[in-house]
C-alpha cells in the first residue's frame, strides 16, 4: 500500500483550477492516512465550497412500491431471493403519493423522489402509466421538483417520464462495474449504464451512485468514481452498506476513514457534481456525519431510506445550519 504525503495532496490542488486527477493519483489519495487526513479533506471541502458554496441540498424519497423484486442484488432487503422483514406492497395510488409529497414539502425538501422496487420498465405497462399520472399530479399540486427511481428504462419510457414532468431519475450503478457481477446475477451493469444513457438522451438529469462496503477493493472504489465521471451524471448518492438480516451479503468491514476518504476522492474526481449522503449516514457515520460534509459531500437524503429508518428531520436541520 502506497504511503501518501502532503506533497501529493498539494499536487491535487490542480482540481481547484480545472485540472483533473488520473486514476493512479486518485488511488494514491484514497489511501491517505493520519496525519494527512485533514489535508485531503480540506482540499475536498474547498472544492465543494468552490462549486456549491455552503449550501447543503436535501431530498426526500418515498417508497412507492416495496419488495417482491425479481432481481437478486445481494445487499437488498427488497429482493424476492431474500427472506427479510422488509414491507411488501404494490404501487401506491396517486392520492397516497401526493399526500407523501405534501409531507416532504412541509419538511422543507426541495425535491421528491418516487422509488419503485423491481427490475424496471423497458416498456410502458399499467403500473408505469400510473407512475406517470402520479408525477403529473404531484408536479401540478406541489410544484416540487420530481424525481423517480423506476429501475431499468428504455429510450421510450425515459422520454415518457420526461414528458410527464420528471426532472431527474435515480438509477445507481451500485458499485464499480468490475464488482457488479459479484453482487447481482439477474441483470448486468450494462443494463444500468444503458438506462443512464437513455435517461440523459431523453433530457432527464441523472442521480446515479451506489453503495460502498459491498466487498469492493480500494481500486474498485476509484474505478467507481471514474465510471460515474465518464457517465457525466448530475448527482451521486452514496450509501454505506449495512447488513440487513436475511440478505446474502455479509456485514461490511469498511472503516470510517475509508468512507470519508472515498467521499473526498469522489468530490475530487467529480468536482462539479452533487454528492448526497444517504443510508448509513446516521448509523455507520454516527457522531462523525458532520465530517463527511467537510470532506466533499454537499447533500443529504432526509427522512427514511426505503428499508432503513432515517432520523428526526429537526436534527438534520440543526446539522445543516451548523455547517454554514
Ligand atoms: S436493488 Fe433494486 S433491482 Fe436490486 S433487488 Fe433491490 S429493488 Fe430489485
Amino acid at each position: 500500500m502506497k504511503s501518501i504525503t502532503s506533497k501529493e495532496i498539494l499536487n491535487a490542488y490542480k482540481v481547484l483550477d480545472g485540472g483533473e486527477l488520473d486514476p493512479d493519483e486518485a488511488l494514491a489519495l484514497i489511501q491517505t492516512k493520519p496525519p494527512y487526513l485533514m489535508d485531503l479533506y480540506s482540499l475536498a471541502d474547498k472544492t465543494r465550497l468552490k462549486f456549491f458554496k455552503s449550501k447543503i441540498d436535501t431530498c426526500e424519497i418515498t417508497n412507492a412500491k416495496s419488495g417482491a423484486c425479481s432481481e437478486d442484488c445481494s445487499f437488498c432487503a427488497q429482493s424476492s431471493h431474500h427472506s427479510t422483514s422488509a414491507s411488501v406492497f404494490s404501487l401506491k395510488s396517486k392520492e397516497e403519493l401526493l399526500k407523501a409529497a405534501k409531507i416532504a414539502k412541509g419538511h422543507g425538501a426541495e425535491s421528491f423522489c418516487i422509488v419503485v422496487s423491481g427490475r424496471g420498465y423497458p416498456n410502458a405497462n399499467d403500473e408505469f402509466n400510473s407512475i406517470i399520472e402520479s408525477i403529473r399530479l404531484i408536479r401540478k399540486e406541489t410544484g416540487l421538483e420530481l424525481h423517480c427511481s423506476p429501475g431499468i428504462l428504455s429510450k421510450e419510457t425515459a422520454k415518457m417520464l420526461k414528458d410527464a414532468g420528471a426532472a431527474m431519475i435515480n438509477h445507481n450503478l451500485e458499485t464499480a462495474p468490475s464488482n457488479f457481477k459479484h453482487i447481482c446475477t439477474t441483470h448486468k451493469i450494462l443494463d444500468r449504464i444503458n438506462t443512464v444513457k437513455a435517461a440523459k438522451a431523453a433530457g432527464l438529469k441523472v442521480c446515479c451512485g451506489g453503495i460502498i462496503g459491498l466487498g469492493e477493493t480500494l481500486m474498485q472504489r476509484v474505478e467507481f468514481a471514474f465510471a460515474l465521471k465518464e457517465l457525466d451524471v448530475d448527482a451521486i448518492p452514496v450509501n454505506i452498506h449495512q447488513k440487513i438480516a436475511g440478505t446474502k451479503l455479509p456485514e461490511s468491514t469498511i472503516t470510517l476513514t475509508e468512507i470519508i476518504n472515498f467521499v473526498a476522492i469522489l468530490r475530487l474526481v467529480n468536482p462539479t457534481k452533487g454528492i448526497k449522503i444517504a443510508a448509513g449516514r446516521n448509523t455507520v457515520l454516527a457522531d462523525y456525519q458532520g465530517l463527511v460534509f467537510h470532506a466533499g459531500a454537499n447533500g443529504m437524503l432526509i427522512g427514511g431510506y426505503l428499508t432503513i429508518p432515517g432520523r428526526d428531520i429537526d436534527k438534520d436541520r440543526k446539522l445543516i445550519n451548523s455547517l454554514r
